[in-house]
């Protein structure tokens, strides 16, 4: 767009990225009365995309204090997922059956520990419940909640630029056919083809551009995020604008499908044992490394039979470079024989069709820099938040929950700024931002600890603390002695 002669400013907030975080806090923040609000996603359309992910006790505490309303559709939504069959629909054997559980056996298939997927027993320990529920299905709940004019797809951000003069940020976005790789998000080949590495804005015609001002701007786009690359662009913390490499990789297939009936009873009776998910890992080289630098299969049992399963292992990014659907089973298959996994497992990777194998490595934002090259998460009027602050690999189911817990502190210091009308007054800007991140930043530290080491998994001690400082706190009384 053309520089216009008389700017003006088109919104309160801005907000970059329509994943679960960036909806989170525009649904927070719209139904505080702050309504003067856009967010703007680079996706071509709304299409479903993304892998599942289970909210826990912390995350749905943060939706529910954010707004109650997305918090009812998600936990049905989530809840429907979990249960699949009405009650009416049960058969007497699934009726006999224990509640679900997520069970970690060793390669002999004895069980190492367990932990339920059941909605109330989660909410009975801590005051809230854990739901299964697909990145997309989040992303949907969130979304229609708002008023439709309110979330534009087709807006790939490539710039933000400070105007102090006019008191606001100017952000430029691309509506072309590309997207910014997004591994969080999107786990389609899409991302692989429009691979992009650095942003340019001058690489783009002029005309091509749309701009908007906005008096704050809040990036929620994911671990590759633009906004935080352009904003640390050129200051100390320039080397933390991408994500770096977690050292583990993810090789999985949603579904391998003529299983033969032999091998899949063997798995069955071995390993799946009525679960719907299993983790399975070689105990003795568990017990002589961190957990993280033990490879592990996630199983994931289908009702028709079939079986889709993840393997996190450690391995080099040299090491994946460039390799075929079939050279990856080849090399996930090596990587358990290894690790001394049965023949029953490998001979079920290698029936994966080399046409649906992903590969995706894990990345992370660590938050444990020490001062003063510490990255802040603000700078002015822009705020990164989720994964764009503090990505990180899944391992302890936690990059969408603390996102969400972003949205609440932001949504909360905002509708302050707004009810004090601060909306020019940058020290007060800059105040709520520290806030949010003084209160923020040290859980993320113990979250990416437990995530790099799965502490918390291994042992029962450490666990138990974890759960509490996590799982148990109250959300609630956080928010409120945010604001004393
Ligand atoms: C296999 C796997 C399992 C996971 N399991 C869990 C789990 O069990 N529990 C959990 O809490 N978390 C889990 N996560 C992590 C979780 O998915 C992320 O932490 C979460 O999606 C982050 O939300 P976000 O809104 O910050 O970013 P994202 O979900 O990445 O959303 C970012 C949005 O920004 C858009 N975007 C990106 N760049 C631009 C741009 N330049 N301009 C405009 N828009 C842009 C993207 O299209 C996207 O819609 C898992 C992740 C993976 C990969």
């Amino acid at each position: 767009m053309p520089e216009n002669s008389n700017p003006k400013i088109d919104y309160d907030v801005a907000i970059v990225g329509a994943g679960p975080v960036g909806l989170a806090t525009a649904l927070g923040l719209y139904q505080r009365g702050i309504e003067n609000i856009i967010v703007l996603d680079q996706t071509r359309a709304f299409r479903k995309v993304g892998q599942g992910l289970d909210l826990l006790p912390n995350g749905l505490k943060a939706i529910k204090y954010t707004h109650t309303q997305a918090y009812e559709n998600i936990k049905e939504t989530g809840n429907k997922l979990n249960n699949p069959t009405q009650p009416n629909q049960e058969t007497k054997a699934q009726k006999n059956q224990s509640a679900p559980r997520w069970v970690t056996r060793n390669v002999n298939g004895e069980e190492i520990r367990s932990f339920s997927l059941e909605y109330d027993e989660w909410f009975h320990k801590y005051g809230e419940g854990r739901v299964s529920i697909s990145w997309y299905d989040l992303q949907t709940q969130l979304r229609t909640l708002l008023p439709e004019e309110v979330v534009k797809a087709n807006h790939r951000c490539i710039n933000v630029v400070a105007e102090p003069e006019l008191k606001c940020v100017r952000a430029d976005f691309i509506s072309n056919q590309e997207v910014e790789t997004n591994p969080y998000a999107h786990w389609d080949d899409q991302q692989e083809k429009n691979k992009s590495s650095s942003v340019n804005s001058s690489q783009f015609p002029e005309s091509e551009i749309t701009s908007i001002r906005t008096k704050l701007l809040i990036a929620a786009d994911g671990i590759n995020s633009t906004v935080r690359q352009v904003i640390y662009k050129e200051t100390p913390y320039s080397e933390y604008s991408k994500p770096e490499y977690s050292g583990v990789v993810a090789i999985g297939s949603g579904g391998v499908y003529e299983i033969p009936e032999a091998l899949s009873q063997k798995i069955q009776d071995l390993f799946i044992q009525g679960s719907r998910i299993v983790t399975i890992l070689n105990q003795q080289i568990a017990e002589n490394s961190t957990e993280n630098q033990t490879p592990r299969i996630i199983l994931f049992s289908r009702q028709s039979g079939q079986c889709g399963y993840l393997i996190h292992t450690p391995l080099t990014l040299e090491l994946l470079a460039g390799k075929s659907g079939k050279e990856l089973i080849d090399l996930a298959i090596l990587e358990l024989k290894k690790a001394n996994f049965p023949e029953m497992i490998q001979q079920l990777v290698a029936l994966s069709s080399p046409e649906k194998i992903i590969q995706r490595p894990y990345y992370i934002h660590p938050v444990n820099i020490p001062a003063p090259n510490q990255p802040k998460w603000n700078m002015g009027r822009v705020v990164l938040a989720g994964d764009a602050a503090h990505g990180m690999p899944p391992f302890m189911g936690q990059g969408a929950n603390q996102g969400l817990e972003d949205a609440a502190v932001i949504t909360t210091l905002v509708t302050e700024i707004d009810k004090q009308n601060k909306w020019d007054d940058l020290v007060a800007i800059e105040t709520a931002f520290s806030k949010y991140e003084g209160l923020r930043r040290p859980l993320m530290e113990r979250i990416q600890y437990a995530t790099l080491t799965r502490l918390p998994l291994s042992s029962e001690q450490y666990g138990q603390e974890y759960a509490q400082q996590v799982y148990a706190r109250n959300i609630d009384q956080i928010m409120q002695t945010l604001l004393s």
